[in-house]
């Protein structure tokens, strides 16, 4: 077999790398089988069906307020009113989708979390037709409650957790990260040279922003071990100790290995948050809600902790766009901010001087809304408000959902896909409770073993170049996976997302694996004249 690769790619971006791997599986001649990519290819339709029904009510209160309606002019909507109008919607329209979830939404809202229904109907009326600036810009206000009161129950449930916290509803998980990495530079909380420790494997962006130029970031890894089932070893942990570590950044539960920390480790990061009272952690959560029983970081250390969730992978959303950022009101970047040298201080009044009269008091979720405007575009910030409506019908749709029929529904289908990736393999996937099973890590070295033996593995990984067993299959059975070794783990592995193709072609894709390794068994007797152990 040659070297499939078509130069030396090793170094970068698994979601560049990709693209090669597409190209080189397309002209394999063979149907394309992309599981290479987290998109997932379903969605929750519910809150969509009571998004498009809403907008449809949106546009009754428009045009009932203004006159020029043939000539395609609408108005506002109006509060007075709005919620026997919105009934009357609901009583015409009984049977459409998404028309339930309308009416339960207004009760729910009402009874259950005691917002005024007439306010909450009219900011998502507004908000849907899109004719207002987002105000506050940092997230609409019941907006922000509603969302809330969502991540308590999905990041906090059930764990001990005092006082409340502030949103920032952004662009995707991704404007979050984007953000938190260029307010806490330009607050100096992070400074070129500083160290922040990376929980691996992680999601690569986290790899390769700290040492892009205008970062200049020490990386301190923190791995998780597949011996642990991908947990965390105190040992490892312990590097958290070293104050010269400003901050932790981890995605949980993990990307690729989709394993949430287990409790042990939870506490023992608190423990050790409790000697760094100092230390700040970004936990990123995007995969939190595919879990049962979930508890952020953020429930265990909130005053040290921001929060990331998107609504991207859980509900089939990343065209949307929507994620948010939490911190606790009460949160040790605020405190950090006002410890700064009184230089340091006086350079960020002039920062900040133009949107509040008291730059000092402005904490730090407000700095990011300002900071994602260059300051000076601070009036025009925050996510769009059709977004935002979207965020809250998500939200509710969860809150709502008692018996977690499409968590359960979630799970089930990505469990019955990973069944049927080892449908045809000698081993089994071992079943990890702490394990959301987004994404797979398949370990080459541990498969290799199991089929053929200790010997055949050695000899095939010395003979591989990075990568080359990726492009091999991607040439010859038009798979594309991308390589765990780019998400920064130590084994060669590939990654295999569970999201996004159909079961049986989860199967085939077993079916490839399988082949590649027969034929690289053919290779070692034809080389070696030896047959494998197994
Ligand atoms: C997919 C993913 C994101 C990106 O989220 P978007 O909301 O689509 O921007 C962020 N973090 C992790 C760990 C992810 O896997």
């Amino acid at each position: 077999m040659s070297n499939m690769e078509p130069e030396d790619l090793s170094e970068l971006s698994p979601f560049e790398l990709k693209n090669f791997l597409t190209d080189t599986a397309a002209k394999s001649g063979r149907l394309l089988l992309n599981a290479g990519r987290g998109n997932p290819n379903f969605l929750a339709t519910e809150p969509r069906h009571a998004f498009f029904q809403w907008g449809r009510f949106a546009m009754l209160e428009s045009e009932r307020s203004f006159s020029y309606m043939r000539e395609g002019v609408g108005g506002f909507p109006e509060l007075k009113g709005i919620e026997e109008r919105f009934e009357i919607f609901l009583s015409h329209n009984q049977n459409v989708p998404g028309v339930k979830m309308m009416a339960d939404s207004v009760s729910y809202v009402r009874d259950h979390l005691g917002l005024p229904a007439p306010d909450f109907i009219y900011e998502m009326t507004e908000g849907i037709l899109g004719c207002m600036y987002p105000v506050p810009d940092r997230m609409l206000k019941l907006s922000e409650q509603i969302v809330s009161e969502y991540l308590r129950q999905e990041m906090v449930g059930e764990h001990p957790f005092q006082g409340n916290f502030d949103l920032f509803a952004v662009e995707g998980g991704t404007a979050a990260i984007t953000y938190i990495f260029n307010t806490l530079k330009e607050n100096r909380l992070i400074i070129p040279g500083d160290s922040i420790a990376l929980g691996l494997p992680i999601f690569t962006p986290y790899i390769e922003i700290p040492a892009l130029s205008e970062y200049q970031l020490n990386e301190v890894f923190i791995n998780a071990s597949p011996e642990l089932d991908w947990q965390y070893s105190t040992h490892e942990l312990n590097k958290l100790l070293d104050p010269k570590v400003k901050a932790f950044f981890l995605v949980n539960p993990s990307n690729p290995p989709s394993v949430k920390m287990s409790e042990q480790s939870l506490r023992y990061l608190a423990d050790i948050v409790k000697q760094r009272p100092d230390l700040v952690i970004l936990t990123d959560d995007v995969y939190g809600t595919f879990a049962d029983d979930f508890t952020s970081l953020f429930a265990m250390c909130p005053h040290n902790t921001i929060l990331v969730y998107s609504y991207s992978k859980y509900f089939g959303a990343t065209g949307w766009r929507l994620g948010v950022i939490a911190t606790h009101e009460d949160n040790i970047l605020d405190q950090a901010i006002q410890d700064l040298p009184e230089a340091v201080q006086q350079q960020l009044d002039k920062r900040y001087e133009s949107i509040v009269t008291n730059p000092r008091k402005l904490k730090f979720i407000d700095r990011l809304v300002a900071d994602s405007r260059t300051v000076a575009l601070n009036h025009t910030a925050g996510l769009s408000t059709p977004a935002q409506v979207q965020m809250v019908l998500f939200s509710l749709f969860s809150l709502m959902d008692e018996e977690k029929r499409y968590r359960k529904t979630m799970q089930q289908v990505i469990r019955r896909r990973l069944q049927a990736l080892y449908k045809n393999a000698p081993i089994k996937p071992k079943f990890d409770a702490e394990s959301v099973d987004y994404y797979h890590l398949m370990d080459m070295e541990i498969l290799g073993n199991e089929i053929y033996g200790p010997d055949f593995i050695k000899w095939l990984l010395n003979r591989l170049t990075p990568n080359e067993f990726l492009f091999t299959l991607a040439a010859k059975s038009g798979v594309v996976l991308l390589p765990g070794k780019g998400f920064g783990t130590s084994h060669p592995s590939a990654r295999i997302s569970l999201a996004n193709l159909k079961e049986v072609q989860y199967c085939q894709i077993g079916q490839a694996l399988k082949e590649l390794m027969a034929d690289y068994k053919a290779e070692y007797v034809k080389v070696t004249g030896k047959s494998p152990d197994k």
